[in-house]
């Protein structure tokens, strides 16, 4: 005698069905009230989670058990966690993925698609030459491949059982009486350590050691295109981990510039730092700049250009090959004029009448900041001095704002960027 008979009603059958009539019971009726046949039909919904709900438990011997002989009470007080979504125990029950409306109601049912195994993703780091030119990088991964010896079924053909413990769930339901209350909880399955399968040792497939796998060594090769940029990602679908009953996962590289000792790159341009000598500012010269491709250029500064320390100059379509297009961005220099520490003769004597005249001869005359105060103005005489870089340097640091040649060249960078905009 059954404390409670609503759930065989539910289903249409008699408390003693076998486990038979009760699956063939909730077939019919979860077809008719699913909720993809019976779209804007609430009562039909209820009524399919309702089927749903009365088969999860009564198809549970341990569960059916509980209900038989405390009724639905028995079951709520023990089953915390327990209850399958209704639409999780149709998929299972009629083997997962599609189900079957996939073709009967042109893809009603939410497409889940099959799982899949993790991506594998991976930094590659690459350098700017690299970038510049474009390469193939051979790159090697481990990952786990289907063992072909025995076809990823972990034993000889026909030697790997399903759990009878737990029905092959590899998880379990276990009940412990509690005073009047019946705790239920889950726990993984004693007999198959949670596999869902048992593989006697001695049908044990040797090459896996039953465990499906084997763990293969591939070399996959990343193009590496011209131009392109950190950030970007390569994909290769299919060739991660493989693992039974699931799609094979996907590998995905990203790339990352590595740092430049002589160029800094923003998108498609190149910047760098050119120290000159003062009298190159004025006068002219040459500088020499080892480029990416192993080339050299060699760059004129035209004489009486005068370059000012900071300045920044371009030089048109020597910057990076832009991605995909046959195109180069710019290579912007930025120049650092270094003064003479000292000009005239020995150490700390000033220069002759001769050397400043020569001087004069080319520089534009004096300004207003050298010019003489008014006639009527109180005068005082001074000398500098050299500032002492352990007391005062700091504040000499601090006032001339750039002791950091490095650091000099980011803000002139950006300012080029906005300019050449
Ligand atoms: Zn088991
Ligand atoms: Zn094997």
């Amino acid at each position: 005698m059954v404390k409670d008979q609503k759930f065989y009603d539910i289903l249409g059958v008699s408390p003693d069905a076998t486990e038979a009539q009760l699956k063939s019971a909730y077939k019919k009726g979860a077809l008719k009230h699913h909720p993809d046949k019976n779209a804007h039909n609430p009562e039909a919904a209820e009524k399919f989670k309702d089927l749903s709900h009365a088969y999860e438990v009564l198809s549970d011997p341990e569960k059916r058990q509980i209900y038989d002989q405390y009724g639905e009470e028995g079951l709520e007080q023990g089953g915390a966690g327990g209850g399958m979504a209704a639409e999780d125990l149709f998929a299972q029950f009629f083997g997962g993925g599609g189900g079957p409306f996939g073709g009967m109601f042109g893809g009603g049912m939410r497409e889940q698609g099959p799982k899949k195994a993790r991506t594998i993703s991976h930094v590659h780091k690459v350098s700017l030459e690299d970038i510049y030119r474009g390469k193939v990088s051979k790159l090697a991964l481990q990952k786990s491949v289907i063992c072909p010896k025995c076809d990823g079924r972990g034993g000889k053909e026909g030697a790997v059982k399903k759990c009878a413990g737990c029905d092959g769930r590899g998880m379990k339901h276990m009940m412990r009486q509690m005073g009047p209350m019946i705790q239920r909880f889950q726990t993984v399955c004693p007999d198959c350590q949670g596999e869902g399968e048992i593989i006697r040792d001695r049908d044990r497939c040797k090459q896996c050691n039953g465990k499906k796998t084997i763990i293969e060594r591939k070399v996959l090769h990343v193009h590496v295109d011209r131009g392109v940029k950190s950030g970007h990602r390569i994909e290769f679908r299919g060739e991660g981990d493989q693992l039974p009953g699931v799609e094979p996962g996907d590998v995905v590289f990203e790339i990352e510039q590595k740092p430049h000792p002589r160029f800094q790159r923003k998108d498609d341009d190149l910047f760098y730092h050119a120290e000159i000598d003062l009298l190159t500012a004025l006068a002219g010269g040459k500088i020499h700049i080892e480029h990416l491709d192993e080339r050299w250029l060699t760059v004129d500064i035209i004489p009486g250009e005068c370059i000012s320390p900071g300045e920044v100059k371009v030089i048109r379509g020597q910057g990076m090959p832009s991605y995909r297009h046959h195109d180069y961005g710019n290579l912007y220099i930025q120049f650092d004029v270094k003064f003479p520490e000292h000009l005239g003769g020995e150490e700390g004597a000033p220069m002759s009448e001769e050397q400043i005249k020569a001087l004069e001869s080319v520089l534009p005359p004096r300004t207003a900041a050298s010019a003489p105060p008014p006639t009527d103005a109180m005068v005082e005489d001074f000398t500098l001095e050299t500032v002492d870089a352990a007391r005062e340097g700091g504040r000499a640091r601090g006032m001339a704002g750039a002791e950091d040649d490095d650091d000099e060249m980011h803000p002139g960078a950006e300012r080029v960027q906005c300019a050449s905009q």
